[in-house]
């Protein structure tokens, strides 16, 4: 691209974001550690009967509280220890890690809002008295930013309505799809996983900008088209880094599921279920026999 539109597309990038910043609030970060949210059935399967979550701090929004308890989180290529529960106890277990974590465990958890676990990953949680395998449960949350009514009013947001955030900086981002939740409960903070957070060099207590509506159309206008850019190249790279060998016997339609690559490799003498020759069809992934 001629370097002089480069200039002109930042030149506008810039004055577009300050702008913004003055027009829109300050957002307070909280990055999110891995967690878990645990039912009193799971609680008690965990810590033992009629146990009860002790408190270690509270967390910026109101009632909710670290706790002193921990769990191992186990998956099929590693574990995680010391994964802190979230207080207070909920009706659902949950438990929320950030990709990098899904990796260490070989899973491929979805990007979920908090508490939205349905057909969400398998995980085992090991407490000291007990354990217990959840075949749905482990989510990567979607970034999203809590505000009261009055908040939203003022501001002119929405709940559910989807918002960029801008993040100064040496590793500045604009981070879109940010989700805002409106609640009686909440107060005004972002919140965002330990990857999201690393990326931007950011850590709790700083802060970001909600762009304005008007700056978000323009910049996602401009990410669709770099999007459409990226896509063949991001294509190649996929299909060459994410080769996997398979070792097992049986691929079960869940395996393939959970695989996050663009091809296989397996033995000539694994048996792949129908169910899961037709998954990876459809997931694009080219399944490889190995000849010895
Ligand atoms: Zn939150």
């Amino acid at each position: 691209m001629d370097p002089q539109i480069v200039q002109s597309i930042v030149e506008e990038v810039v004055l577009r974001l300050k702008r913004a910043g003055q027009t829109t609030p300050g957002i307070p970060i909280g990055v999110s550690a891995r967690h878990a949210h645990v039912s009193i059935e799971h609680l008690e399967t965990l810590f033992g009967a009629g146990y009860e979550l002790t408190q270690k701090s509270d967390l910026f929004q109101p009632g909710q509280f670290a706790a002193n308890e921990t769990v191992l989180i186990v998956g099929p290529k590693g574990s995680i220890e010391n994964v802190r529960i979230l207080g207070p106890v909920r009706g659902a277990t949950q438990v929320e890690i950030s990709r990098t974590d899904a990796m260490k465990l070989g899973y491929q958890p979805p990007l979920r809002e908090s508490g939205d676990v349905q057909g969400s990953s398998p995980v085992t949680i090991v407490g000291p008295k007990g354990s217990l395998y959840l075949t749905e449960g482990l989510i990567i949350a979607q970034r999203h930013i809590h505000m009261s009514p009055q908040d939203a009013k003022m501001y002119g947001f929405k709940q559910g309505e989807d918002v960029l955030v801008q993040i100064a900086g040496p590793r500045s981002i604009v981070y879109d799809n940010v989700r805002i939740r409106v609640s009686e409960r909440y107060k005004l903070e972002m919140h965002m996983d330990t990857d999201e957070a690393n990326a931007a060099w950011l850590a709790t207590g700083d802060t970001g900008i909600i762009l304005h509506p008007s700056d978000s159309k323009w910049m996602r206008q401009t990410t669709e088209l770099d999007e459409q850019l990226a896509e063949p190249a991001r294509r190649n790279r996929g299909y060459q880094e994410n080769v996997q060998l398979i070792e097992q016997k049986l691929l079960t339609q869940r395996d393939i599921q959970e695989l996050d690559a663009s091809t296989i490799t397996v033995s000539k003498h694994t048996i792949i279920t129908p169910l899961a020759r037709d998954t990876a069809k459809d997931k694009g992934i080219t399944i490889l026999f190995k000849q010895s």
